[in-house]
């Protein structure tokens, strides 16, 4: 009933200490830990009799990583979008997704949950346009109890709004009833591809039924042009055409940048704290009345900077960021628009491309304890710590190595992981106690 496992390193995150020599208690019946602490407790000693144990050599664990936005339903078609020719790039990845049939959608899906777990990620934060193919395969894998699926909406018609929200709540509460295990929410894609009606709608409905709302925003140039000078770009144009849906109108423009228009939204609404639904994704061209107005309401952010790097829409200013002080994390976006989900390598990337401002601790915990808060589920998930899920991730390092380790300061000692740690040193991975890999 009871299992214990034994590292010679836990990082639990959370801003908690590092244990050396720990061990970590199980409930194997619901997969979530009872204690976790250091081998030299009196705890321990007393509690090692009679218990399952899993000795692990030369052994570093890690809570599982969160990846807070992710498409599980595209894949790399090699493609790499030019500086400007991002809409050719969105029109792309619709067309050939188009062609795509169910036996091939499920593939992919499969394929990229493969990944996902390969990676380390524990839980994923997926939105998708294919509600029914990605619950189907979410449900046959371990992300089952560990994941929010937001359903994608579309539509910039005003005249429709009402239809369109009508038909995303019955999408969604369909998908409820069918998968019961799963969590569902409705994600707005973009302010340029749903229409200010429907997204004033969808923030009432978030409100109503605490949910989150992922928005990609402030991602592209063309977006800026459209909200501040009500340009539409003629590309663009040319991209809802293509889908045979309607243009973006921006009636409600806001030159002082895309906050403001969430904001004004909001107030027309007479609820400001509407805003506090939204998880704005990427949030890349910002203006300082954007930051001010996310650091105002204490807005979740998350940050795909492999997927702004892929597209040639540079990378957030996280300077700014650290100064306004938000809560941001990391996501991967999906394959189309990166290379892998593989956090290690994207940590590493942005340690050295912020000119080491975002310290190696601080950057472990935007995929662990800070996704957790924005998902509202930190008493679940993010850090190894009693009641919360056993998942976690086993590295297995060369003896040398971790007697190294051992006379690091703990500053130092997370620049050392976030240096050295790399996928090839995983062993295996546990969602819920439960080995996948
Ligand atoms: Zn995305």
């Amino acid at each position: 009933m009871y299992q214990l496992h034994l590292f010679n390193l836990i990082i639990p995150f959370n801003y908690q200490k590092p244990i050396y020599d720990g061990f970590i208690l199980i409930n194997k019946k619901n997969g979530r830990i009872i204690k976790i602490g250091s081998q030299n407790d009196v705890f321990f000693v007393n509690t090692s009799f009679g218990c399952e144990i899993k000795q692990n050599k030369n052994s570093i664990c890690l809570a599982g990583f969160i990846n807070n936005h992710i498409h599980l339903a595209y894949k790399n078609n090699y493609v790499t979008a030019k500086p400007n020719e991002q809409i050719e790039w969105l029109k792309n990845l619709v067309k050939t997704s188009r062609n795509w049939s169910e036996a091939e959608k499920q593939e992919i899906i499969k394929n990229n949950i493969q990944n996902c777990l390969k990676n380390g990620i524990t839980f994923i934060f997926e939105n998708t346009p294919f509600g029914k193919i990605t619950a189907t395969e979410i449900e046959q894998s371990p992300y089952k109890n560990n994941s929010l699926i937001g359903l994608e909406v579309f539509g910039n018609s005003e005249e429709q709004a009402e239809l369109i929200f009508e038909k995303s709540v019955n999408y969604l509460n369909q998908l409820e009833a069918q998968f019961t295990d799963l969590k569902f929410t409705l994600s707005p894609h973009a302010i340029y591809s749903v229409g200010s009606s429907l997204l004033k709608k969808l923030m009432q409905w978030a409100n109503i039924n605490n949910k989150i709302l992922a928005l990609h925003l402030a991602e592209f140039n063309f977006e800026l042009e459209l909200l501040q000078k009500n340009y539409l770009n003629p590309n663009l144009k040319e991209f809802f055409e293509f889908l045979e849906v309607s243009s973006p109108e921006m009636k409600n423009n806001s030159s002082q940048g895309t906050m403001q228009y969430l904001l004004n939204l909001a107030t027309e609404l007479k609820n400001t704290d509407l805003l506090k639904n939204f998880l704005l994704i990427h949030f890349i061209l910002t203006s300082a009345s954007d930051l001010e107005i996310a650091q105002k309401f204490d807005l979740g952010i998350v940050s795909c900077p492999q997927s702004n790097l892929f597209l040639q829409n540079g990378l957030p200013d996280y300077k700014n960021w650290l100064k306004y002080n938000l809560p941001f994390g990391f996501g991967t976006d999906s394959l189309a628009s990166n290379f892998d989900f593989d956090f290690l390598s994207q940590l590493k990337n942005i340690y050295w491309l912020s000119n080491c401002q975002l310290s190696a601790q601080d950057l472990f915990e935007k995929v662990t304890s800070i996704p957790a808060k924005q998902l509202k589920l930190e008493n679940e998930i993010g850090s190894l710590e009693e009641n919360k899920k056993a998942n976690f991730i086993h590295f297995e390092l060369k003896p040398e190595n971790l007697n190294k380790i051992k006379s690091l300061s703990e500053q130092d000692l997370y620049t050392w992981l976030l240096m050295n740690l790399n996928n090839n040193l995983i062993k295996q991975v546990f969602v819920e106690n439960k080995p996948i890999i």
